[in-house]
């Protein structure tokens, strides 16, 4: 079978088993199968697989079409450009939230040496990107799961930011670890409503931990731990940043507010989603 056939067969079972993008991500597992980068495939179409790569080629396919997330195959997910191993125990970093790293950096690339909490860093994704952005900043990245911060750890590794990362176990609900004033606190916390969780995507539901999607009740029980346990420890200049999921922007809002937030900026999404906010310990 030739690389082409491959291609167009895998696309229509990837079609027939539910998948969003078949025909993008059966290429993304054919350039991991013939080891080269996905631009160069359509000058390979003619090629014909090995045994070995037809096994291997079969076997990602038929996990795909499983609805095994395509970046569980990979072993990988781009985030901000850079390459983050992933696997069952964290959650796969998500286009939207580099929107979130995006702000970060820009607040954060200001200051000097600035000291930085990422609450529930899971793959490390936003610690480490905000880390390669700060070469200065001091990051202290929490998570409740052992196994989360072991895949944190080596991503640290990886794109050379280790030294500039401490990493700390715990429930960060329970208190923010050190006793330092932070310059800047980030998260993209679990925020979905336990109730909705049977109702995710497959490779959402099944593969991503329920640990990193399970916001309690209502989905805000991160949010109000946040309010409450971010504000005395921020410097007066300092921001909280938070990724919220749909239609969340305006409880926490209120919830900041309440807890005695001063400013909040709400940014949009690519879908127009009130996704990203921005909240400050008082009003200017
Ligand atoms: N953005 C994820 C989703 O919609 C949820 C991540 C989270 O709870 N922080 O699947």
């Amino acid at each position: 079978m030739t690389t082409a056939e491959a291609l167009q067969t895998a696309t229509a079972t990837l079609a027939a088993a539910g998948v969003d993008a078949p025909r993008v991500d059966a290429e993304w597992l054919l350039a991991h199968v013939l080891d080269c980068p996905r631009a160069e495939l359509a000058l390979r179409s003619k090629e014909p697989l090995t045994e070995a790569q037809q096994a291997e080629w079969d076997l990602l396919i038929s996990r795909r079409a499983a609805r095994i997330p395509l970046q569980h195959l990979l072993g990988t997910a781009v985030f901000c450009g850079l390459e983050m191993e992933v696997n069952r125990h964290v959650l796969v970093p998500r286009p939207e939230t580099e929107l979130l790293a995006e702000q970060a950096w820009g607040f954060a690339g200001g200051l000097l040496a600035p000291v930085i909490l990422d609450f529930g860093t899971g793959s490390g994704c936003l610690a480490i990107v905000v880390a390669a952005h700060c070469p200065d900043a001091r990051v202290m990245a929490l998570d409740v799961s052992p196994e989360a911060l072991t895949v944190a750890r080596a991503n640290a590794e990886r794109h050379g930011v280790a030294a500039h990362i401490d990493f700390h176990e715990g429930d960060g609900r329970e208190g923010l670890p050190g006793d330092e004033a932070f310059d800047l606190v980030l998260s993209n916390p679990p925020y979905i409503p336990t109730d909705d969780l049977p109702s995710l995507q497959t490779e959402v539901r099944e593969h991503d931990p329920a640990l990193a999607l399970d916001g309690g009740a209502d989905g805000l029980g991160f949010y109000r731990a946040l309010a409450k346990l971010a504000l005395p420890r921020l410097k007066p200049t300092g921001r909280l940043m938070l990724e919220v999921g749909d239609g969340q922007a305006e409880p926490v809002a209120a919830l900041l507010a309440e807890a005695g937030w001063g400013e909040c900026e709400l940014l949009p999404d690519l879908n127009k989603v009130l996704r990203i906010m921005i909240a400050s310990p008082a009003n200017p």
